[in-house]
């Protein structure tokens, strides 16, 4: 059996948002990071995924839909979490059960992390 690595990729985009609510904030902006997290068995020559791949899919799928976005236009109750769960149910279809994690940092310290549940 080949063995099983853990990838991260890191990749981002600027966007607005406002809450409702408990959380009640007007519309602001954004520099989301996020990373995906993949995991699964190295093929004969080595890798798990080219990342060249990997950045276009992150680009095409997430990082041109949501960039310069108001993301209450896209995502219901766009707080971090819900866009966590956004960006999982996004590349789901393509990754299959590669998919480990996404992760989105709101702040250099303070982020969400979905795996699928
Ligand atoms: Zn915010």
């Amino acid at each position: 059996m080949n063995r099983k690595v853990n990838l991260s990729k890191t990749s981002g985009f600027t966007a607005l948002h406002s809450h409702e609510g408990e959380l009640k904030e007007e519309i602001h902006k954004h520099d989301f990071k996020y990373e995906i997290n993949l995991k699964g068995e190295i093929n004969k020559e080595g890798f798990l995924i080219d990342f060249l791949v990997l950045n276009k899919i992150l680009k095409d799928n997430v990082d041109d839909v949501l960039n310069q976005k108001i993301l209450n236009t896209i995502i219901e109750m766009p707080t971090t979490e819900n866009l966590a769960i956004w960006i999982w149910e996004t590349l789901k279809p393509t990754f299959k059960d590669l998919l480990c994690y996404v992760r989105v940092f709101e702040t250099h310290d303070a982020f969400i992390t979905y795996c699928g549940e």
